[in-house]
């Protein structure tokens, strides 16, 4: 038994104090403020001038994905312990259909890299690499069977990942009937491809085009036909992923007036970072910076049109999209040509601690940088009230944040297998103090004290948010 004690909780409607009794892996009581147990056979942990919050989820990350000829740099063992580090208990990953593969082999293959590697639970969605009348059927499969409740379908990539908006449509009629959520990837990519090729015919080879060959438009108007092709499919729900770009935000924003049951998720990376001032920087190192969608141009209004977006809850979950590979021999393979640079940034470890940001700069409420981090995106993937909320019954996941620490990112301290930090030199109000998974102390006083194996697979039930 574990009792937190003198701390601040903080839950999607704000913050209050209070004492946070654990027994085995799940929260067994709240208390008012020393009304709890006095004695007993449990381990005092003083939560004195700290918030105690939810143990964050992060519904997007990509451990291992093979991508570009090379694979994501963190293993699930490296990248989970990353994520218990930087307060994140849960994460969500996209296990991989190839295309031309059966759908349960590439699940049963995701089993086999996560199985008994993880530090922290985690779940998975499916990519579907390909739409065709066998992978309908085991979309079935997957969601009364497998706990598999979301599909990831890309409208870029074509060859890769990509399916045209025929095998999207049937992809969303299944999704409307069996409940589950459509995830896309929205960025038009045959238009994206003509863009890279003239591009590199005048000899624009910098990581730089990689962002000016993906405008804005060709987000927005994919963001607006996926929007469409899900009105076709009876409202089918459709989660709109790494979304980086005030157009495709307005999109959004007019189907949620509408009363549509399209959500969207934005990434730290597009909260903070730029076009110019990372993805431009000189020479090569721009590199660190190339992930799709890209980082958009400072000059115009994305940065703070989504910290809107999140108050407004047009964007309802702040993801990773932790893709992470390393400088030196994977993001180098797209020297002379920034088309064959991995896409991907690494932040598991990062998205409470940058998120709390937004709360210091008077952004974000308490109260939503929870939600935003963990309450949400739990209830969005089916795994509330399990995960993503500090209540009797729920599992034992609980960060303690010291808002009076700071935090200081950078290669050298942080805990991903990355050879460079997207974020190297931020220093950030607050600080991820202990970290409890299921009970269990990971990370304690600047100590480690998990192991892989500790995180299990969570099975999910359908979205919350669906009427
Ligand atoms: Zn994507
Ligand atoms: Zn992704």
């Amino acid at each position: 038994m574990i009792l937190i004690k003198g701390g601040t909780v903080v839950g999607p409607t704000g913050p209050y104090p209070a004492d946070v009794l654990v027994v085995g892996e799940q929260v067994a009581a709240i208390f008012a403020p020393d009304q709890g147990p006095q004695e007993g056979d449990f381990e005092t942990i003083d939560a004195t001038g700290k918030y105690v919050i939810p143990g964050g989820v992060d519904a997007h990350t990509h451990m291992e994905l093979p991508f570009g000829g090379t694979f994501a740099s963190d293993t699930f063992d490296t990248g989970t312990r990353a994520a218990a580090w930087g307060g994140t208990t849960t994460i969500i990953d996209f296990a991989v259909q190839r295309t031309g593969e059966v759908v349960q082999d590439g699940l049963a293959a995701w089993h086999g890299k996560a199985d008994g590697n993880c530090h922290v639970d985690y779940a998975f969605h499916m990519i579907l690499g390909g739409v065709d009348d066998e992978s309908l059927k085991a979309m079935d499969t997957l969601v009364t069977d497998e706990g598999i409740t979301s599909f990831k379908l890309f409208m870029a990539y074509p060859g890769v990942f990509y399916s045209d908006d025929g095998q999207i449509l049937r992809a969303m009629q299944k999704a409307r009937d069996n409940g589950a959520m459509i995830m896309m990837h929205a960025e038009n990519g045959p238009a994206i491809d003509v863009l890279v090729k003239q591009a590199l015919e005048r000899g624009e080879t910098d990581p730089i085009h990689h962002g000016l060959t993906r405008p804005e438009a060709l987000e927005a108007e994919a963001t607006s036909r996926a929007i469409w092709l899900a009105g076709v499919a009876a409202d089918c729900p459709l989660y709109i992923v790494h979304l980086s770009a005030s157009k495709a935000l307005e999109q959004v924003a007019a189907a949620r007036d509408l009363g549509r049951n399209v959500f969207a998720e934005t990434c730290p990376q597009y909260l903070y970072l730029t076009l110019e001032d990372q993805l431009g920087a000189p020479g090569f190192e721009g590199a660190k910076w190339v992930c799709s969608t890209p980082l958009r141009s400072k000059h115009e209004t994305h940065r703070a049109d989504l910290w809107k977006g999140l108050r407004s809850n047009d964007l309802s979950v702040v993801s990773t999209d932790h893709c992470p590979f390393c400088f030196k021999d994977q993001k180098e393979l797209g020297i002379g040509d920034f088309s064959k640079i991995p896409n991907g940034i690494g932040s598991v470890e990062h998205r409470v601690d940058l998120l709390y940001q937004g709360v210091v700069d008077g952004k974000l409420s308490l109260g939503r940088w929870v939600e935003t981090i963990a309450t949400t995106p739990a209830r969005m993937f089916g795994l509330y009230p399990k995960k993503g909320i500090i209540a009797p019954g729920s599992d034992a996941d609980i960060v303690l944040y010291d808002p009076a620490a700071r935090t200081r990112i950078g290669v050298e301290t942080h805990h991903m297998n990355m050879d460079h930090s997207a974020w190297e030199g931020y220093e950030i109000a607050g600080k991820v103090d202990t970290v409890i998974s299921r009970g269990r102390i990971l990370v304690k006083d600047g100590a480690y004290h998990g192991a892989k194996g500790h995180g299990q697979f969570v099975r999910r039930g359908l979205s919350d948010y669906l009427i």
